[in-house]
């Protein structure tokens, strides 16, 4: 598969002319989280958990079998919505994340996309799933606090409001006054382009492999890469021009 497999690079270089802001899903676009420490077993631990609490009724068996910690978290919480369960689930989902930073994958080309983006004036923001105090601690370890700060837009207890809700997006888009036109996010699933359909903004899918290239395709994502190079390439291109 090439980098830019069934988008015209004429479709990327316009989303990239057209941003004024850029939008960046946490775990996928900016690295791995989960490359060395397995979600699969956080949501295993984290209904393990409620077992112990003689909980378990609370999943049903394919939410116990979807090895995702956020179906976990949000199904608990659709179900005891505010609760003082769910709050203790969402903070040892976060020390999960926080213990996963250390062995988190940077995405190739992340770093040198995001230095460069900044460099050229454009502005930043993480609007993420994940815990915001992971992503401070991701992005200070790469030196690249400062590109973002402060604007970094993730979980909170409320999880209604976790995308696919345009929530987080909103927020960034507030907080920096920008028009979501003029913005354009990052995301590598499809409750990322749903968000950003919701709020109006034009999105990038990244995917690293094929069957993450399909899910986007077929959620209907117009303009999909399978690498930041050809985004880095672009961007670096535009400088002084
Ligand atoms: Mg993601």
């Amino acid at each position: 598969m090439t980098a830019e497999t069934g988008t015209e690079p004429g479709e990327l270089r316009d989303l990239i002319r057209g941003a004024r802001v850029v939008l960046w899903d946490f775990d996928g676009p900016i690295c791995r989280l989960f490359a060395g420490h397995s979600a699969e077993r956080v949501a295993t631990d984290l209904a393990s958990w409620l077992e112990g609490r003689g909980l378990h009724g609370l999943l049903s068996e394919s939410e116990r079998d979807s090895l995702d910690p956020h179906v976990v978290l949000r199904a608990v919480d659709r179900r005891h919505p505010g609760s003082d369960l769910v709050a203790e689930l969402e903070e040892r989902l976060t020390q999960e994340e926080l213990k996963a930073t250390a062995s988190a994958m940077p995405t190739p080309y992340a770093d040198p996309l995001i230095r460069t983006w900044t460099a050229v004036g454009v502005r930043l923001a993480i609007t993420t799933n994940n815990s915001p105090r992971v992503v401070r601690e991701y992005l200070t370890s790469r030196g690249l606090g400062r590109c973002f700060a402060p604007h970094l837009y993730g979980r909170t207890q409320q999880l209604n409001h976790l995308k696919p809700d345009p929530h987080c997006v909103n927020r960034a888009l507030n907080a920096m006054g920008a028009a979501p036109a003029t913005a354009l996010m990052i995301g590598d699933t499809p409750s990322d382009l749903s968000a950003a359909r919701a709020a109006g903004v034009p999105f990038l899918g990244y995917a690293r492999n094929d069957r993450k290239h399909k899910l986007l395709r077929d959620a209907g994502a117009t303009v999909v890469v399978a690498s930041l190079e050809p985004v880095l390439r672009m961007v670096g291109g535009r400088r002084g021009a």
